[in-house]
């Protein structure tokens, strides 16, 4: 076997580590023991049953000690499925003949965290006086249920007013090749299960009974057709989908007393939380329904508009790979929501997404090299 770059021995290292949601295996005791070499000051953020840690390297998080660059990722991977269904076992990492890098985590985001791992070493050794700081937040639960991930490690450095003016998320924000595609927001999402009550009867004897299909019928048309918003220069319109109809009692004579909707909005910044609510109840109110909303957000639409972070992304990226990048705010949301409410600056960048979370999860290795030296040329143009 050739020697492999520094990069892909330690994102083949990482995988190795079957870390499903919301399981380390170790992948954060390394991170944190080739930090620490580097010269942060580590410290372990365990909440509840997730592994999390935050590093710091330089200056103090007051104004005169310079700006603050975050890298920010998930050390925990998705389910493998059905292990037979790979062509080599998930956590076998390998490179096949193609170049790719085989195995869970190798894009979703592992190989990220290598890349960055390397990139800031390199950096380090390179400027060891640099600007500001470089900071880590890694955490073991961003494919589960995230509430003691990403999110408590935000309250907590809120709690302590530690400044944060860039991160870079390494979520696999790429489509075709690394780079050419960058994510610098994310839309909000919005859940929601409705309830339309009626009146359970005899088919035969309608007038008897109140039909919740045939009442919500109309209304669902309407919202499904309802224009929410025209989105703006980074977001498309927001939408609206119904992702699950339920009512009936099983038999084919009943009217069913009950009808339960469950939608999702995905909203751009054109559109709020309250708005959207409010317009749902106005368009079931004046149906007439009986009805009850039972809402869920999970998370706040962010932004990040063009200035010094994405500037340094767009230009590191030109520099390595020759590509212009484009800043999408589509897909769906990542923990960057919950780093962004600090005031943070944003950007989302890593390897390509073509097979994340799937069986045979790959990428191009040498893929892997290029990110690093991307990430190398971002801190080069706002720390060095
Ligand atoms: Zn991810």
């Amino acid at each position: 076997m050739t020697t492999l770059s520094p990069t892909l021995e330690l994102a083949c290292d990482l995988i190795r580590r079957p870390s499903v949601t919301p399981v380390d295996e170790g992948c954060q005791e390394l991170m944190m023991r080739r930090l620490g070499e580097a010269g942060f000051a580590v410290e372990r953020m365990r909440i509840e049953e997730v592994e999390n840690f935050w590093a710091r390297r330089g200056g103090g998080s007051s104004e005169k000690n310079g700006p603050v660059l975050c890298f920010a990722g998930h050390t925990d991977v998705v389910p493998t499925g059905p292990l037979e269904s790979w062509q080599y076992q998930p956590f076998d990492v390998r490179i096949d003949e193609d170049g790719m890098l085989c195995g869970r985590g190798a894009a979703d985001m592992k190989g990220s965290l290598a890349s960055m791992i390397i990139a800031v070493e390199r950096f380090v050794a390179d400027h060891p006086n640099h600007k500001g700081a470089i900071a880590f937040l890694i955490t073991s639960d961003e494919e589960g249920p995230a509430q003691h991930g990403t999110k408590a490690v935000v309250e907590r450095l809120r709690e302590r007013g530690e400044r944060l003016d860039w991160c870079i998320v390494g979520e696999p924000s790429s489509t075709t090749l690394v780079g050419d595609m960058v994510k610098n927001g994310r839309r909000g999402s919005l859940g929601c299960t409705l309830t339309v009550r009626g009146k359970q009867g005899h088919v035969a004897y309608p007038h008897l009974a109140k039909n919740p299909i045939h009442l919500a019928a109309p209304a669902l048309a309407e919202l499904a057709a309802e224009h929410w918003d025209n989105g703006n220069a980074y977001f498309p319109p927001t939408s609206f989908q119904v992702s699950n109809l339920n009512s009936g009692t099983g038999a084919t004579n009943v009217i069913p007393g009950e009808l339960k909707a469950v939608f999702n909005f995905r909203f751009s910044t054109e559109s709020t939380v309250e708005g959207l609510q409010q317009r749902v109840s106005a368009i079931l109110d004046k149906h007439g329904l009986d009805y009850s909303l039972d809402w869920a957000l999970s998370g706040l639409p962010f932004l990040t508009q063009p200035g010094e972070l994405l500037d340094a992304v767009a230009a590191a990226i030109r520099t390595v790979t020759g590509r212009e990048t484009e800043p999408s705010t589509s897909g769906g949301t990542s923990d960057g929501r919950f780093i962004a409410t600090l005031g943070t600056q944003v950007v989302e960048l890593g390897p390509v997404n073509a097979t994340i979370h799937q069986i045979n999860e790959r990428i191009l290795a040498s893929d892997l090299d290029l990110l690093t030296e991307i990430y190398y040329q971002t801190l080069v143009k706002l720390l060095a």
